[in-house]
């Protein structure tokens, strides 16, 4: 559902990735491993169109994403739609604060699907009882705790019926014990059939729910393997030396 083949990317003249090659399949779960600052967030922030690269393909559930150049060029309506399949779920929840946990998530189905209001209510309601949010659903972002405000983000992000989701450090900015509620979703959703790239430090949930792992290193994919091949038996001595610091 997701083929990258020599995404290449540059802030400037800073080059973040090269050469990424890295194939998701449909209902696959990957993690996304390295050092800060090696690249993660900006190569799960191109297959959104976050991001743009300069060279390479990008192919997000059958269209190939436009390049820089391409974008230039007038690509941003097919961005928009390709954007509307992919998920996205940030460290920092982003809700909109003056809107109730509902209203969150109702209002994109509304604005970009064309669902009426009662339509979108009853899905967001729905969705809130997944994450199990059904009792807050009226509260404001600031009356939740961050656990269940990145739920709520979990639910906004499902109510547009995405075909894959992002996750970019979804609990790094929670207290921890906030940390599990939310895994707890993903846990789920992979459960479900979901289709997820994911950036984490949970080495522990990356261990269980991850069928392959990616290890980069300054912007380039080192290692790619199962759990068992990455965190027991890593190929690299970086790979290595980065989990002993981490694990
Ligand atoms: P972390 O674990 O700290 O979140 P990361 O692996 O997600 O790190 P990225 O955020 O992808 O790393 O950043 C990769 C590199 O690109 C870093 O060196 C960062 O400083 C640089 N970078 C990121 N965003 C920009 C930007 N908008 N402009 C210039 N450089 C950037
Ligand atoms: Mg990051």
């Amino acid at each position: 559902i997701v083929s990258i083949a020599s995404l290449n990317k540059s802030y400037g003249s800073f080059h973040v990735l090269k050469d990424v090659d890295l194939e998701v399949g449909k209902g696959e779960v990957v993690v996304i491993i390295g050092a800060s600052g090696s690249g993660k967030s900006t190569l799960i922030r191109c297959v959104n169109g976050l991001e743009m690269f300069q060279s390479g393909r990008l192919r997000v559930d059958g269209f190939d994403m436009p390049t820089q150049a391409d974008r230039e060029f007038g690509g941003e309506k097919k961005l928009a739609d390709i954007r509307k399949g992919v998920g996205m779920v940030f460290q920092q929840f982003n809700l909109f604060p003056h809107m109730s946990a509902i209203d969150n998530v109702a209002i994109a189905p509304m604005r970009v699907r064309k669902k009426t209001p009662a339509e979108a209510k009853a899905l967001g309601l729905r969705l809130l009882e997944r994450v199990g949010l059904k009792e807050h659903a009226h509260k404001f972002p600031g009356q939740l705790s961050g656990g269940q405000q990145q739920r709520v983000a979990i639910a906004r992000s499902l109510a547009m019926e995405p075909h894959i989701m992002l996750f970019d450090e979804p609990t790094s900015a929670l207290d921890p014990e906030m940390v599990g509620e939310v895994l707890d979703v993903m846990r789920e959703l992979a459960r479900e059939g979901m289709t997820m790239m994911i950036v984490t430090h949970e080495m522990g949930f990356a261990r269980e729910v991850a069928d392959r792992v990616v290890y980069i290193d300054h912007g380039r994919i080192l290692e790619i393997g199962t759990p068992d091949e990455i965190f027991d038996r890593p190929a690299h001595e970086r790979t290595r030396t980065f989990l002993s610091r981490v694990l």
